[in-house]
């Protein structure tokens, strides 16, 4: 096991954000980091997990040891005759999975495509798009104690799904790391397999359309996606970002009501949390209090989509929090609504 002193997280975040590590190290199985739970490098310093870095801002250098997550493999078996359990190790990358999914007439994820990171981030904010979330999807997952080594099985109910949240993300924040995933999904080999596109959900049906696609085909409805993101958001390769930075926020029946008499055009939806309330388009707010496409220095909100902020080149993550932070004073000044970073901030 090889630990590194003083290493760059710059190639490490999406935000292409040039601070350092302490220490740094690969685990690339379950035995390297029982391995490394043995060292004293762990025992003795904090600890960060990283997967992809594409939900994650550096506000500073990270005064203890980043663990970056490289676990491979998938495998399946068969759950019935409509449906196979596919177990996914943490380290793979999401969009790779997504595609294998795809390839073996596997359904359930294809809403999900091209959404950077890896596998086993994927229940910490119970990543969604499109009209689809992890949790319609979830089975299981495997967990390490990273206090006791303890490896854990996960149900959907103790992971405590909501949107864009999950346990991981408050009360068992930094104490396990997510060792596999494994996915319930419809098995389309069978013909006999009900299983239905969803379609209905932003620009999928008019790009499935344009492209002379009717949208029956699992691998019609990723084309349809990645086209759709690729069009609209910017490749953190050119563009260091970190997709939404913000959540949609909810709010009561009532104060959306009231908003709607002052602003007809306010888009709101049904909460998927709490049906007494209504989920609203934080893009939105933040492109009406004046914010989309405004270059501050060196970061901004991107001209296509305001949630997503962006480093123009050389931003530090101070930086963007405190654009973060003018942004949400705005929409609260204006709004009466608090929004909150839906990005990992370190
Ligand atoms: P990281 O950023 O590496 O980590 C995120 C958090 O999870 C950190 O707190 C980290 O410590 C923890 N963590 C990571 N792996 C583990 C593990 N194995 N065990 C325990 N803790 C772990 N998100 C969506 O939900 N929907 C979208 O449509 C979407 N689109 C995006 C588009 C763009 C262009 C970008 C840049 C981001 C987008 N995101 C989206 C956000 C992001 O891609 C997801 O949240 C993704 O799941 C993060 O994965 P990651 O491996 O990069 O996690
Ligand atoms: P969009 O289509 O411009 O829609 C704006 C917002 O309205 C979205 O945030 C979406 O909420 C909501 N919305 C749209 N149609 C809806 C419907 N039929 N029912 C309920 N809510 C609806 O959004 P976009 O920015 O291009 O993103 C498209 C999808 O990709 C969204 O699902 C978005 O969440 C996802 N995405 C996520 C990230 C991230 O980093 N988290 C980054 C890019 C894109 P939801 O966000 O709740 O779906």
């Amino acid at each position: 096991m090889k630990i590194s002193s003083n290493v760059s997280l710059q190639t490490y975040n999406t935000f292409g954000i040039d601070v350092a590590a302490d220490l740094f190290c690969h685990v690339a199985s379950l035995d390297d980091f029982r391995l490394l739970m043995a060292t004293d490098e762990y025992k003795l310093n904090k600890k960060l997990i990283l997967g992809g870095g594409s939900n994650i801002l550096f506000t500073d250098n990270f005064d203890g040891i980043v663990i970056r997550n490289q676990i491979p493999g998938i495998t399946y078996q068969t759950l019935n005759d409509y449906e196979v359990l596919v177990k996914a190790g943490s380290g793979v990358v999401w969009h790779d999975f997504v595609k294998w999914c795809i390839e073996k007439n596997f359904a359930g994820i294809e809403n999900l495509s091209l959404i950077p990171g890896m596998v086993g981030a994927s229940p910490m904010q119970n990543i969604g798009a499109y009209g689809v979330e992890v949790k319609d999807v979830f089975y299981e997952l495997e967990a390490i104690d990273m206090q006791t080594g303890d490896l854990k099985v996960m149900s959907a109910s103790e992971c405590g799904f909501r949107y864009r949240e999950s346990v991981f993300k408050h009360a068992l924040k930094g104490k396990f790391m997510i060792i596999s995933v494994t996915f319930r999904l419809a098995n389309l080999n069978n013909p006999k397999t009900v299983y239905q596109t969803k379609t209905d959900y932003g620009d999928i049906r008019n790009t499935l359309s344009e492209m002379n696609y009717d949208g029956l085909s699992i691998g019609e409805v990723s084309e349809a996606v990645v086209r759709i993101r690729t069009a609209k958001l910017p490749d953190p390769a050119v563009l260091g970002n970190a997709g939404s930075f913000f959540k949609n926020p909810s709010i009561s029946f009532s104060a959306f009501e009231t908003l709607k008499l002052k602003y007809p055009l306010i888009p709101g939806y049904p909460s998927v949390t709490n049906k007494d309330e209504v989920k609203v388009a934080a893009g939105w707010l933040i492109e009406q209090c004046g914010w989309k496409g405004k270059v501050i220095g060196h970061t901004g909100s991107h001209k296509n989509q305001a949630l997503v902020l962006v480093n123009y080149g050389g931003a530090n993550g101070k930086e963007i929090r405190e654009l973060a932070k003018k942004i949400q004073q705005s929409v609260w000044d204006r709004f009466g609504i608090e929004i909150l970073p839906e990005v990992n901030i370190y």
